[in-house]
């Protein structure tokens, strides 16, 4: 299937076990605000027909998240400035060029203006483009193919407020997430190559997908198949880059390692790996030569770890054996070296 690619930031859960990253950045009380939704538990179909409900009763830092996240994007930003940091909006990256002590970095607005800034070193945070990363010669390996699918839907119904839903079905995964008092957040996980369709088909595809449910159409009054208005689609593969760090630059958050949604993993990672590259950076400046290997080995043990139980989480699911989707979920993936 061809993917249109969209400014659109689909990903709003955030797990109760991120709150200590956010405690150690200091940024806690951005999850306090009312535009962010308590999420109480996951509602799950996953490897059985039956619905499992799973509280988040007996987790140590509580209830998890669901974000408003332009909102979350700008509070992100807001403390950055708050801290000193200045914010160069409208600014695209394009090149840069490494020194022996300094790397020039050169970008562009949108009237073709060009700036260039001389840094002692350079994070690439540019999500998914690894913009910074690729241009030094660094290459992406993806595990997979999968590519999220999502679309607004309101009302909010009930059944679905708080809670994170999941439910497998025989060619991907859906998920809801209530992302305000009105709506949710709605989203198929498939492998697009699997999915004949090209893009103006894709809000009718995406209607009649969601009729393969079991249950979550149930909690959706659809109005007899009338199609979605929009749909954004997304790459949502597993990936990591070759090279996530060199001498002057290191990567963080999915310009370093990208993770699937199932996972819910993708946001926290970003945020905790800036915390470890921010180590890493002092100490290669103040001279340790082992600072960007042990940048590399955090990163790289904690996207292994991850893989691991995401292999378990989809070997769980055995109901459709015939299924591409499924089948190529149940062997083993290679991990990052
Ligand atoms: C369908 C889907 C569902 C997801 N659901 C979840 C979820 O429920 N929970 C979760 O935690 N994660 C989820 N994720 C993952 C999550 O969205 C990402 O992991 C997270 O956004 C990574 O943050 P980041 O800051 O590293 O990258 P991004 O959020 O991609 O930010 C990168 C930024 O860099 C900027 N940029 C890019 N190129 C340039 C350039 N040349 N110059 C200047 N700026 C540039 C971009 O404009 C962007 O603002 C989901 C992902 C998908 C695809």
């Amino acid at each position: 299937m061809e993917t249109q690619t969209t400014a659109y930031k689909p990903g709003e859960t955030i797990p109760p076990n991120a709150y200590p990253v956010f405690r150690q950045l200091g940024i806690e009380y951005i999850l306090q605000d009312h535009r962010h939704i308590r999420s109480v538990g996951n509602t799950v179909i996953w490897g059985q027909d039956q619905v499992q409900d799973r509280a988040f009763l007996a987790e140590p830092h509580g209830d998890g998240f669901h974000i408003n996240r332009p909102y979350f994007e700008k509070q992100l930003r807001w403390s950055a400035e708050r801290i000193g940091t200045q914010w160069l909006a409208g600014w695209t990256f394009i090149d840069c060029q490494e020194e022996p002590d300094h790397v020039s970095i050169t970008c562009t607005d949108a009237d073709g203006a060009r700036m260039v800034i001389t840094a002692a070193f350079v994070v690439d945070a540019s999500g998914r483009s690894a913009i910074l990363a690729r241009k030094v010669g660094s290459q992406r390996k993806s595990l997979d193919r999968l590519t999220g699918y999502f679309t607004k839907w309101a009302p909010l119904p009930k059944t679905l407020a708080n809670m994170t839903f999941i439910e497998a079905t025989q060619d991907g995964w859906w998920y809801a997430a209530s992302v305000s008092n009105q709506h949710l957040a709605l989203n198929f996980m498939t492998d697009a190559d699997l999915q004949e369709i090209n893009a103006t088909q894709l809000p009718q595809w995406l209607t009649d997908k969601l009729q393969e449910t079991v249950y979550l159409r149930t909690h959706l009054a659809t109005s007899h198949g009338q199609p979605f208005a929009t749909v954004h689609a997304k790459p949502a593969s597993t990936s990591h880059l070759d090279q996530l760090a060199g001498r002057l630059w290191l990567a963080v958050g999915d310009a370093a390692c990208t993770y699937d949604p199932l996972t819910s993993y993708g946001i926290t990672a970003a945020l905790g790996s800036s915390l470890y590259a921010a180590m890493a950076i002092k100490d290669q400046l103040m001279g340790n030569p082992e600072a960007m290997d042990a940048y590399r080995y955090v990163q790289q043990t904690t996207f292994n770890q991850c893989l691991g139980m995401l292999q378990n989480q989809y070997n769980l699911e055995q109901r459709w054996p015939e299924s591409a989707f499924w089948k190529r979920r149940q062997v083993n993936v290679s991990q990052a070296g």
